[in-house]
C-alpha cells in the first residue's frame, strides 16, 4: 500500500493543504484563506477542513501523518504555536494535540523556513547534501540550517533565525524590537523603505513610473520589476540587499562551514542581481576561500510549495529515523 502524508503549511495569510506521496509528488492541493483574526478555533477549523478535503475518501491507513508547517516561534517537541507574530490572539495553541485528537494520525509541527530547509533537502536543490543551510527571503528573513544531515533546533527550538543577526550595529530599526537586523536591512519591507528613500531624497528611477507617483505602492516586487528592465537605482537596491545577506552568509559559513546554501522567498525571484553581490561579498569577507570555494550559494528549487513540502519530509523522517520523536535521532 502506498504511503501518504499530508502536508500543510499554515501560513499569515493563507493556509495551503495538499496530500503527497513518499516522493513529495502533490496528488491534490486546497487553498483557504487563514483569517487569523478570527482567532484559533476557527483557523483550526478551516485546516480541518481543508485536510479532509485533500484526503478525500483516502483509505486513513494509507496517511503516514499530518506535518504543519507554521510561523515561529512554536514548540516543536510539543507542537505549540507560542506567540506567532503573524497569527493573531494565537498564544500557546496546542496545535499538535488538537489535531492528533481530530484525526487520530500522528501530527507533527514544524517552524516553516526551518522545515523549507528540510524540504530542499530531501526533494529540492540540496539532494544528498547532510549540511546545507536554507535562507528564505520575503517579507521576512528566515531559514533552517542542517547539521549533519539533522535539523538544528537548539535547545528550545528556536535556533537558525538567520533573519536577526546584527549585520549593521547601528542600523534601522528592526520588527523584533533590535536595531540592524539582516531582516530589517534586506528583506522585502526594507528594499521598499530604501527605495522610497532614495526617491524622496530625489533619484529618478523607473520604480516612480510602475507604482504611478503613489510611493506607498512601492514592494519589492516592483523594485524588481524595474530592476529587472535595468533601472540602475533599482539595480542598485538590490545590489544593496545582496551586500547584507552575503554578510549574513558569511557569519553562517564562519560557524557552520556548510557545503551548500540555498536561498529562496519572493525577493530571491531577482536573480542574479540579488545573488551576484552576494556571491561578491562572501568572498571578499570570508575569513579564507575554503569557506566558500566548495559551497555553492543556489536559488531554492521548490517555489510556493516549499512550506508543504518541508512539512511532508517532517512525517518521512520519523519513518527513516524509527523513533517515536522526529526529535530523538
Ligand atoms: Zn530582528
Amino acid at each position: 500500500m502506498r504511503k501518504l502524508i499530508v502536508g500543510v503549511d499554515l501560513g499569515g495569510t493563507q493556509i495551503r493543504t495538499a496530500l503527497a506521496d513518499g516522493e513529495g509528488r502533490i496528488l491534490r492541493r486546497t487553498s483557504c484563506l487563514t483569517l487569523a483574526e478570527e482567532g484559533p478555533g476557527s483557523v483550526m477549523g478551516r485546516i480541518k477542513g481543508a485536510i479532509c478535503e485533500v484526503m478525500g475518501s483516502t483509505d486513513r491507513r494509507q496517511i503516514q501523518g499530518i506535518g504543519v508547517a507554521a510561523p515561529g516561534p512554536l514548540d516543536p517537541w510539543k507542537g505549540v504555536i507560542m506567540d506567532a507574530p503573524n497569527l493573531a490572539g494565537w498564544k500557546n495553541v496546542p496545535l499538535k494535540e488538537l489535531m492528533e485528537e481530530e484525526f487520530d494520525l500522528p501530527v507533527f509541527v514544524g517552524n516553516d523556513a526551518n522545515l523549507a530547509a528540510l524540504a530542499e533537502q530531501h526533494f529540492g536543490a540540496g539532494q544528498g547534501i547532510a549540511d546545507l543551510i536554507y535562507i528564505t527571503v520575503s517579507t521576512g528573513i528566515g531559514g533552517g540550517i542542517i547539521v549533519d544531515d539533522r535539523l538544528l533546533l537548539g535547545a528550545q527550538g528556536f535556533a537558525a533565525e538567520v533573519g536577526h543577526q546584527t549585520v549593521e550595529a547601528h542600523g534601522p530599526r528592526c520588527n523584533c524590537g533590535n536595531v540592524g537586523c539582516l531582516e530589517a536591512l534586506a528583506a522585502g519591507p526594507a528594499i521598499a523603505r530604501r527605495a522610497r528613500e532614495v526617491i524622496k531624497d530625489g533619484a529618478e528611477t523607473a520604480i516612480t513610473e510602475i507604482v504611478g507617483g503613489d510611493l506607498d505602492k512601492i514592494t519589492a516586487r516592483e523594485v524588481n520589476q524595474a530592476a529587472q528592465a535595468g533601472d540602475p537605482i533599482a539595480i542598485e537596491l538590490f545590489r544593496q540587499a545582496g551586500f547584507y545577506i552575503g554578510i549574513g552568509i558569511v557569519n553562517l559559513l564562519h560557524i557552520f562551514n556548510p557545503s551548500l546554501i540555498v536561498i529562496g522567498g519572493s525577493v530571491a525571484k531577482a536573480g542574479e542581481l540579488l545573488f551576484e553581490p552576494i556571491r561578491t561579498t562572501v568572498r571578499e569577507r570570508a575569513m579564507a576561500s575554503y569557506y566558500w570555494e566548495n559551497t555553492p550559494i543556489v536559488p531554492a528549487a521548490l517555489g510556493d510549495d516549499v512550506a508543504i513540502l518541508g512539512a511532508v519530509a517532517l512525517v518521512l523522517l520519523q519513518e527513516d529515523h524509527d523513533a517515536a520523536s522526529w526529535l530523538d535521532w
